[in-house]
């Protein structure tokens, strides 16, 4: 799968996206990827963890931060509903 560098569909930053696969007409990064709440009936998320590791695009250790800023998004998330982030 090709992997493009474009605004995502969901949060709006730069980054590298890919195709969604279950809403086609959305590209998607891997954080709005692996934060979906659809993940858990997606046949084939377009991002996984292993995949990114695999192919280079992020090292362990980025692959680490990335956990952890998963982590204070989702904990953001459970805390005070409906914020979010305010970066251009
Ligand atoms: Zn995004």
């Amino acid at each position: 799968m090709t992997i493009y560098w474009e605004r995502c569909s969901v949060c709006g930053y730069h980054s590298p996206v890919k195709q969604c696969t279950l809403f086609p007409d959305l590209m998607v990064d891997a954080k709005c990827c692996l934060l979906c709440p659809k993940r858990g009936v997606c046949p084939k998320p377009a991002w996984r963890f292993e995949g990114l590791v695999e192919r280079g695009v992020v090292s362990p250790d980025e692959r680490r931060k990335l956990l952890v800023e998963l982590l204070e998004r989702l904990e953001e998330k459970q805390g005070v509903p409906g914020r979010r982030p305010s970066r251009p």
